[in-house]
Formats: structure tokens, sequence, C-alpha cells
């Protein structure tokens, strides 16, 4: 390997193909008002899937008496019950309980998976105080917060398309999700009517709403992404004038998926060519947790072969692809197809490779050697008594790769704010409108926050970005599930 002038052009190389100036910002912010357009005209018109929620009524802060939550989405699963005030008393109290779903249930059978969620719902409804009580006359009703793709048939069903984040349950593709989980309500004798189905974004908007009428957009940066937001019924062509009472719906855009003008790297085309779903999710993998650890990853093996960066011998460690739940993604699609018995041992691939709080936490060191950077280099890749040179190009590695990322979610969001503003002039720009965040990414990455805010700032310009108001929202999702349930209850 050459020494270490080869870092120099494949740095000055990354930075400026993963650049964002403002026309690039511009360009991304203005396709993604466009494919949503497309994706609201017809179905399969945009990359873009703007999925009707069956949200047609937001909480509206009248809602009284005891509703549960139920949130399935990744390796936990949360129960939540609420007891509600109305107007006046709000939440009078809430308690949630989480349970850590064994990872053999993850690759079980649909009723395993199932089974195991309402024993742990029926355990906490049996713990259920003095403090919490039934309206007259009502049953117990609970809102599921179920975040894999679904085809949404109605507000309490759903047809599950696919299995991801590394779940590969056998039977459940192709079914009604609502009625999975009422067959095991059955199963264990616990009579509880489920009234609402949505995804975690649209309960985190449903959630942020209860408490702020201005929360328009809601934006989820965790492992994966998403974004939903409240459109009219009349700039949703595809629904051809079903009759819709409130004239408002919340849309899921599955923003994911969008790919129009990112500014991408050969790092990035490699990763996606070797993903599980190549040429699918592109923006989500330049802009969500679970890629850019990665993408770092794969700048650093290109230095590393190319100069001596490290060192003289190349790490090996280096070389290993791909997070855990890529790994696991993996498996689900051998399991899907048959091929092969997976075996869990492939779990404790975790540990030896970058992931994205590792980029966090080198980010925040301001140590004069960079000792945690040294530390995560030594612990993840094997490098062992990197130079302080080459820990600081490995800080501003993972600076560029963090900087494009929440720059383009900030322009994704400010597509979705002007395509409604387009749609009725003043609404959003000339008063108060709130995006409400949420997820792992955005709420522990404070450099991410800060370039997604700047964006959007630099995008709608002082005077603009002045009524707009981007706020983390925490455990907006539960509270905004067990609302819908309310909201949706057949009792009231
Ligand atoms: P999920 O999206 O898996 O449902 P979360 O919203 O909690 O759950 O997001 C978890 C993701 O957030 C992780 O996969 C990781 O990418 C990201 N994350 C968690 N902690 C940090 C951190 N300290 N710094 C940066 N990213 C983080």
């Amino acid at each position: 390997a050459a020494g270490l002038a080869a870092v120099a052009p494949i740095l000055r190389d990354l930075k400026m193909k993963c650049d964002t100036p403002l026309p690039v910002l511009r360009h991304v912010a203005d396709s993604m008002s466009a494919d949503m357009r497309a994706g609201l005209a017809t179905n399969g018109g945009s990359d873009l899937k703007m999925i009707l929620s069956y949200v047609d009524s937001l909480p509206t802060g009248n809602e009284l008496g005891l509703f549960y939550a139920l949130d399935l989405g990744g390796t936990n699963f949360r129960v939540l019950r609420v007891q509600l005030g109305g107007k006046e008393e709000r939440i009078i109290d809430t308690e949630f309980e989480q349970v850590s779903i064994p990872q053999e249930l993850m690759y079980g059978t649909t009723e395993e998976l199932f089974d195991f969620i309402v024993s742990g719902l029926a355990r906490f409804v049996e713990k259920e105080s003095t403090k919490f009580h039934l309206a007259e006359g009502s049953k117990r009703e609970i809102g599921f917060t179920f975040s894999f793709p679904v085809k949404q048939t109605s507000i309490d069903s759903g047809i599950l398309i696919k299995w991801t984040k590394g779940f590969a349950v056998s039977g459940t593709a192709g079914r009604d999700v609502v009625v999975c989980l009422n067959e095991a309500l059955v199963r264990q004798g616990l009579d509880i009517r489920v009234s609402a189905l949505v995804n975690d974004a649209v309960s985190t908007l449903a959630g942020a709403h209860y408490w702020d009428e201005d929360v328009k957009v809601a934006v989820i940066l965790g492992t994966g992404t998403n974004a939903c937001y409240v459109e009219s019924i009349e700039a949703i062509p595809k629904l051809q004038g079903s009759a819709y009472g409130s004239g408002k719906t919340i849309i899921n855009i599955e923003w994911g998926a969008f790919s129009t003008g990112l500014p991408l790297t050969e790092f990035d085309r490699e990763m996606d060519n070797e993903s599980i779903n190549p040429g699918e999710q592109l923006f989500e993998k330049t802009i969500s947790g679970m890629y850019l650890g990665e993408i770092v990853r794969r700048v650093l093996k290109k230095m590393a072969k190319a100069s001596t960066l490290f060192g003289d011998s190349f790490p090996e460690k280096l070389s290993v692809p791909f997070s855990l739940r890529q790994i696991s993604f993996i498996i689900e699609e051998y399991i899907l197809n048959d091929w092969m018995v997976i075996h869990p041992c492939y779990h404790e691939t975790e540990t030896m490779t970058l992931s994205t709080p590792h980029l966090c936490t080198m980010q925040q060191d301001d140590s004069g050697d960079l000792d945690k950077v040294g530390l995560i280099l030594s612990g993840t890749l094997g490098v062992k008594n990197s130079s302080l040179g080459a820990r600081k190009i490995v800080q501003d590695i993972c600076d560029t790769i963090v900087k494009r990322g929440s720059r383009l979610a900030g322009a994704g969001i400010v597509g979705i704010l002007q395509k409604v503003e387009q749609d009725s002039i003043g609404q959003i720009f000339q008063k108060r409108t709130v995006v409400a965040m949420d997820g792992g990414l955005y709420e522990h990455y404070p450099q991410y926050r800060h370039y997604l805010k700047e964006a959007v700032a630099e995008l709608l310009g002082v005077e603009v970005f002045k009524n707009v108001f981007i706020e983390h929202t925490k455990d907006g999702s539960g509270i905004g599930a067990a609302l819908l349930a309310a909201a949706n209850s057949k009792y009231f």
C-alpha cells in the first residue's frame, strides 16, 4: 500500500460526491413533492406508495375512558394503557411495559408469535389497578401499531405484505394481521377489541397531534425511516371520490423507497448491490440508522487498502460486511425460500462491525487524542494503535456521511411541506406548522438533528422557517395508537 498520500484524493472525491449544496437539496425536495403527487394519482404511479391509512379523524382531545395499545415493530413489543379524561384532564394516567421477543419466535410460526404477544398483553391487563376503569357498557379496546409493510384494507384490518427487520415468521404474509391477533386473543380467552391498525409514523402523528393541532407531518428516523402527513381528500385522485367524513386523511408515504436525485457514491452502489433488496429503498439506505455505519466501513476499507491509514497490514475485520439486521435479513430470505435452516449464532456478528451508534460516539469525541475513536476502531474493526491523524480522518468521514443523510432527510421534509403548501397556499408556510420527529437515530444523534434542521432552514429561508417547528416527540407512538383506538371506538 502507498503511504498516507493516497488517502487525500479518496477523501476529496467522497466529499465532492456527498456534497449537498442548495441546488441538490432543492432538486430532492421538488422530486419528493412530484413523486408524492404521482403516487396519489394512481396506484403504482411512483416510487412512493402513498398508502391510505384509513385514519380520517385524528384524536380531538375529547376522548374519554380506558384504552390499550400494542406496539410491534422490532425486537421488542410494548403494551400500554391510558386513562383519557377529555379536553380538561387529558391523560389522567398511563402505564406501559416492554417485552423482548425471544429470537426463536422471530423464526417461528404465526401462532407462536401472536400467542407470545397476547400472553404478555394478558399479564399486563391482569395488573390493571383501580386507577384505571372502563366506561359503563364498554369493553377494552386496543390500538395495534404494527410497523411492517401492510396493505391496509380498513382502519382495523390490513394484510402483511412481508416481514422485514429480521423477522421470518411463517404463515403470516398474505394474512390480515388483525385476524391473526384476534385468533390469539380467542385462544387465550382475552376479551379485547382491536379498533385500529396503524404503523408507527401514523401513530406518532396521532399522538403528537393530540397535544398540538399544528402537527401536520410525522417522520421516523430509526433503523429504517418513514413519514406520513395530513392530506385533503380532494388531493387524492386515486380515491375516486370515496366518501370521507372529515375531508382529511393521513397518508403513509413509505418514503424510504424514494430515489430521485440522490447524490450517491460507489460505496452506496456496492452496498445496495450486496443488499437483499438491490435497487429498492434507496432513500432509506442513504439516510437511516441501519446503513450509515456500513457506508463508513466501506469507505474505510477502500482507504485502508489503498494506503497506510491503519498501518502496514490490512485489518481483516474491515472486510466484514453489513450490520446484524442485514444479516438477519439474509437469513429471512433463506427461510422464505426454504433454502436452509437458520442458526441463531449468526446474530453474534452484531459486535463485529461498525454501526451508526459507533459513528455517533466517535463524532462526540472531543478529547485531544480522540481516545474513543481509537477504542471503537480497535473494538469493532480490529485496528490497533491508530494514529491521531487516522482518527481525525475517520471522524471526517463519519461527518461527511451523516451530514449527507441528515440534509437529504431535511430536503424530504421540505418536499412534503411544499407539496401541501402548493395545494393550499398559506396553509403551511404562513402559519405555525409542526413536524413530529421520532426514532433512535434522530433522538440520539445531535449532529444529525442539527444538520437536518439546517437544511430545512436553508431550503425554506429564514422567514418561512420561523413558522416551521421540527420537534422530537418521545413515545408519541404508543399513546397515539391508544388515542386512535379511542377515536375509532365502537362504544362512543
Ligand atoms: P427501530 O427503528 O429499530 O424500531 P429505534 O427507533 O429505537 O428502533 O431506532 C434504533 C436505531 O437508531 C438503531 O438501529 C440505530 O441505527 C439508531 N441509534 C440508536 N442509538 C443511536 C445512537 N446513540 N447514535 C446514533 N444512532 C443510534
